[in-house]
């Protein structure tokens, strides 16, 4: 039976976003059966969003999303640091996938399943106002626009969430926490395919300013990308274009994977890369996935984080709707929750990113690689399967015990 709401707004709770961080937030109050619209601009939620789009099998596990269609295994990772030979670490099984992000999106949609829910997609927010009897939000969709009023809003719309063009929750994050990306979509003839299953790993400052580039295969379609923090980006002047194009042209390794590749897609966005950023609510809003910053400082993976984002925050809405209470108060619970979850991963992952960023000459990364046992560890963080502080344990054990005795 569905619970009545009993109040003048059209819906009790918005999601704003079909990225990870929305959908499972709709797919949390479906199964609570609480009453919410979920708004989102896409047609199909993930078709414009640059992503290289692993999903480690952790998250495919917690969110019982394993039989993903056309999602390609991956089982190795090549890591090449500066004056280093490329480093490859089989793990013998699947540590996750590759998909494109519509595929992903439409298969978490279909997940979202049909209930409490209304979904409605080609339709953007363009302005949020929260005030003490409501949230109101107006839409667009095809050339009319709309009014719509709630409760509680779930801000799931990325990196630049549209609820804070009005609503004074926190300042846009600046250059040195805000990552920013360019990626190709390659296409490669299909007799390539057995190259499939390795994601590589290209650091150094050829490859990008002070992160990293990847090459991350899906059946003929390849991934191939480059990204750092905004700041670096700036200073340096150089296009994002440019390392990439130096990648495919220059590192045998790349060449080797690329071979007779052509572009089909050119595209760059922002990814936030600041470890735990807050407030990530206030009254009647809360911010879930990359608009909350739940991304990985140190790999940029933030598909997992958002879906556990969006997950808690969808919780905190289901009980603030039972309770009847919006107030800032009790959606502190929701921000307690996340952090709880993925807090030390994002604290240290940025921590790690501060150091490897502050070496000139890759240092940290190329001295953690000293060892086949630290290469696998290393490769283990970068597919989701070690945290953060777990690597920087098994790595740095005499540093590490150090800092944390400071
Ligand atoms: C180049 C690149 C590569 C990446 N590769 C990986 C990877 O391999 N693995 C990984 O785990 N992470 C990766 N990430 C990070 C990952 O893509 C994000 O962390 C993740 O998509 C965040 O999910 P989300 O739901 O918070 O936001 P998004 O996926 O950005 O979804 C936001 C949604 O909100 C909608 N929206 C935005 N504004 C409005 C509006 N005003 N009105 C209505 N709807 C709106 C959008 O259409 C979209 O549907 C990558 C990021 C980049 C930039």
């Amino acid at each position: 039976m569905r619970r009545e709401t009993m109040s003048n707004v059209d819906t009790p709770v918005v999601i704003i976003g079909a990225g990870p961080a929305g959908l499972t937030a709709a797919r949390v109050l479906t199964k609570l059966d609480i009453d919410y619209m979920l708004l989102s601009r896409e047609k199909v939620p993930g078709e414009n969003k640059a992503c290289a789009g692993f999903i480690p099998s952790g998250a495919l596990r917690d969110f019982d999303i394993s039989a993903l269609p056309r999602a390609h295994p991956v089982t190795t990772v090549r890591m090449k640091f500066p004056r280093q030979d490329m480093r490859t670490v089989e793990f013998g099984a699947r540590v996750g996938v590759n998909v494109s992000r519509a595929n992903l999106g439409m298969t978490m949609l279909k997940h979202v399943g049909t209930g409490s829910g209304e979904i409605r997609l080609q339709t953007e927010v363009g302005h949020v106002a929260v005030k003490q009897s409501g949230c109101e939000l107006t839409l667009h969709n095809q050339g009319q626009s709309e009014k719509l009023t709630a409760e509680i809003v779930i801000d799931a719309s990325g990196v630049n969430p549209v609820s804070l063009k009005a609503v004074q929750l926190r300042e846009r994050l600046p250059d040195h926490l805000m990552g920013y990306t360019a990626q190709y979509q390659m296409r490669r003839p299909s007799s390539m395919d057995a190259l499939n299953g390795v994601n590589d790993f290209y650091y150094g400052s050829d490859f990008s300013p002070n992160g990293y580039a990847w090459v991350f295969p899906r059946g003929h379609i390849i991934a191939v990308g480059t990204g750092g923090l905004l700041r670096f980006f700036k200073e340096e002047k150089k296009r994002m274009f440019d390392y990439l194009d130096h990648l495919i042209s220059n590192d045998t390794s790349a060449k080797a994977t690329l071979e007779n590749s052509e572009v089909i897609k050119r595209e760059s966005a922002l990814v936030p890369l600041a470890g735990v950023v807050q407030p990530s609510f206030t009254d009647r809003l809360m911010l879930a996935g990359d608009a909350a910053a739940q991304c990985c400082p140190m790999t940029g993976e933030g598909i997992h984080y958002s879906m556990i984002g969006g997950e808690l925050a969808a919780e905190t809405a289901a009980h603030a709707v039972e309770k009847r209470d919006y107030s800032a108060q009790f959606l502190s619970r929701y921000e307690k929750d996340w952090i709880k979850a993925i807090g030390s991963n994002l604290k240290w992952g940025r921590w790690l990113q501060k150091k490897m960023v502050e070496s000139k000459s890759g240092g940290l990364g190329t001295s953690l690689m000293g060892s086949d046992r630290s290469c696998r560890i290393v490769a283990e963080m970068l597919v989701g399967a070690r945290s953060a502080r777990a690597t920087l344990l098994a790595v740095a054990p005499t540093y590490m015990a150090k800092k944390l005795r400071r």
